[in-house]
């Protein structure tokens, strides 16, 4: 019995040899038909270009662009026991939203690093794609070892370089070859030419990569491909991305919420009792229920949660930066719809240079960031089940970004949603109209800093001079709401992120509404304001009032340093707890050597060039 089918996607830096290794290895593994590779060198001759092993490829191409389109090229090579299917990924973009879309899920990677150049940007690149897919099997090709005159020291040194490189990323190569794919060293042979590389040749290894088994013992995920009305029947199609169904199982839709039975589980003619992971299958139900293509089928233990907001990690492909705020489509599973990024709460360090400046994400960043979906979706974390984690967005067709949901600190909206049918409605006047009536924008200006810093002066002077200018604005402050809203609240560390999570959705709300809203809350943590962030999306402005706490607690204006240093107060920001600065402000505001009207002026300035009407549409 042969082995199952591997799937190998081959990866590397432009000029590294990919084209041509992959060339010579269908050449040395018998894979190319009889008589193939002479042709091309006849033709090479004949055209008086010197051969390439990479034409062999570049032929397989052509031949198949004249039936059909394809964009990842996909080559079959015959190992011994073992068919590969090799994934050349010609460019990245294409190669991921294929990897997401579950069309080529790759069970392996090769990585190809030129041993005289080494690990280079773009190989950094493809590596950090492989950590975010979740492809753990890597094995590294040192190639061109020709050129370093098959020398064991020059190989050593790549080789720990890429062991360094990758762990960095949290990959763990299964091996490292050295080869020469030009003249076929070490790939299907071990090479003479290197005789102390005592290791497997590279095809071995990959003949050796374990496949990894369809994610059967794990709960129940069956999106909905389509839905076939036959007859009085209906049909629910699609693929069973992990777990195992059952006939007569009690299965929960989501986001609809809906129940139904397994009445019958069909593949074509044939009924089946039952069905598992990787299957593609079609189901009839006890009752009719009308859900569609996108909708997520479970068990009614272990359900996926829902919202309409996430957390994920993300690479952003676009040639244009992430636009914060901006409609991207998103497909997750078999559900599209629309959504935005609300921000991005951190940059994770590739090592690749890049000039994000923190708010945002330029082509090729990875990070971690907050999305808002138009609708409630059924969500499951990328560490719990990855097949129904990672979601694409497009903008204009085009795939933009990849990423997979994180779902830690997002609640569950199930319980309010079964019992309210909590759906969310849109609002037909947009926020576009609203801008209009006002003349402005809608935003949350999150003035944040040490007690005595100046937040409410400035809050209060600030709220007047725009409403003057005839702007909607709306001063949120922190004894103010204490006293109503948020009366039902202490001063304990979960009850002060309480607080400043109500304001931010409350802020949140007045932006919606169209208004300027300023708050004025010492906020001491970049987690609650990073939440605060989140609730408000783009219209979300952090501004740090600033003075040092010598000046603060010499302006003392409550009289609450006195308390703090007498013992009175305990856990008093700047004295007996923490202030968290901000990283980047979108404005700092130094309260410490300018009079509060110059301050406020800045404020105001800043206010009127974000937030004119006069760009709307852009
Ligand atoms: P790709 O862009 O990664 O697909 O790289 P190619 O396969 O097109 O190879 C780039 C160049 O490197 C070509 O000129 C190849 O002939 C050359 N090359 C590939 N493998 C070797 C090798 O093992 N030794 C030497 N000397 N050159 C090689």
């Amino acid at each position: 019995m042969t082995e199952p089918l591997l799937k190998l996607v081959v990866v590397g830096h432009v000029d590294h040899g990919k084209s041509t290794l992959v060339g010579r290895l269908l050449h040395d593994t018998g894979s190319l038909a009889d008589g193939r590779i002479e042709e091309l060198r006849a033709a090479s001759a004949q055209r008086k270009v010197a051969f390439e092993w990479s034409f062999a490829l570049d032929a397989m191409q052509a031949e198949r662009d004249q039936a059909v389109t394809i964009e990842t090229t996909r080559v079959w090579l015959r190992l011994p026991g073992r068919d590969t299917l090799l994934i050349d990924a010609p460019g990245h973009r294409e190669f991921l939203a294929k990897m997401i879309t579950g069309a080529a899920v790759a069970d392996a990677a090769l990585l190809i690093v030129d041993v005289m150049e080494g690990i280079q940007d773009q190989t950094l690149r493809h590596a950090h794609l492989l950590a975010l897919l979740g492809i753990a099997q890597i094995v590294v090709a040192v190639n061109k070892m020709d050129l370093a005159g098959f020398d064991e020291t020059r190989f050593k040194q790549r080789r720990d370089e890429v062991t360094a490189s990758l762990k960095k990323i949290g990959l763990a190569p299964v091996a490292i070859v050295p080869v020469a794919a030009r003249d076929g060293d070490n790939l299907v042979q071990s090479s003479p030419r290197m005789s102390w590389y005592k290791r497997l040749p590279l095809t071995a290894v990959i003949a050796a990569l374990p496949v990894a088994a369809a994610p059967v013992d794990q709960p129940l995920r069956f999106p909905i491909q389509d839905v076939y009305r036959i007859d009085q029947r209906r049909l629910y199609v699609g693929r069973i991305e992990s777990g195992r169904l059952k006939l007569g199982d009690e299965i929960l839709f989501s986001p609809s919420n809906k129940l139904a039975q397994v009445r019958s589980i069909e593949i074509g003619a044939a009924n089946l009792t039952e069905a598992t992971a990787g299957r593609s299958i079609g189901i009839t139900l006890d009752r009719p229920l009308f859900v569609e293509r996108g909708e997520l089928i479970s068990h009614v233990k272990n359900p996926p949660l829902l919202n309409q907001r996430f957390s994920a990690t993300m690479i952003w492909l676009g040639n244009q930066k992430l636009s914060l705020g901006e409609n991207y489509r998103m497909q997750l599973g078999t559900m599209e719809t629309a959504a935005t990024v609300e921000s991005v709460n951190r940059i994770v360090d590739t090592g690749i240079p890049t000039s994000g400046t923190g708010a945002t994400l330029e082509r090729d960043a990875i990070g971690d960031v907050t999305l808002h979906s138009s609708r409630l979706l059924a969500l499951d974390d990328s560490s719990r089940l990855p097949r129904s984690a990672r979601f694409v967005l497009r903008h204009r067709n085009e795939v933009v970004a990849g990423g997979l949901v994180r779902l830690a600190g997002i609640p569950d909206l199930r319980p309010i949603t079964a019992a309210t049918a909590l759906a969310p409605v849109a609002h037909r006047v947009t926020r576009e109209l609203r801008a209009q009536r006002f003349g402005h924008r809608g935003g949350v200006l999150w003035f944040t800093g040490l007690s005595g810093a100046g937040k409410s002066t400035l809050a209060m002077a600030v709220e007047e001079h725009l409403f003057r200018k005839g702007y909607a604005v709306y001063v949120l402050d922190g004894d103010n709401v204490r006293g109503g809203l948020n009366s039902d609240l202490s001063f304990s560390a979960k009850d002060r992120a309480e607080n400043v999570r109500r304001v931010g959705e409350l802020a949140a709300l007045f932006a919606d509404a169209g208004f300027i809203c300023i708050t004025a809350f010492i906020s001491p943590y970049m987690a609650d304001r990073a939440r605060a962030r989140a609730a408000a999306g783009a219209a979300f402005h952090e501004i740090y009032i600033s003075a040092d706490l010598a000046t603060c607690e010499r302006r003392d204006t409550k009289g609450l340093y006195r308390k703090a240093r007498s013992g009175e107060l305990r856990e008093f920001t700047g004295i007996s707890s923490e202030y968290e600065p901000p990283d980047a402000p979108d404005l700092a505001i130094d309260t410490q050597n300018q009079p509060v009207e110059a301050c406020a002026e800045l404020i105001v300035g800043y206010i009127e060039s974000n937030f004119a009407a006069r760009d709307l549409g852009r």
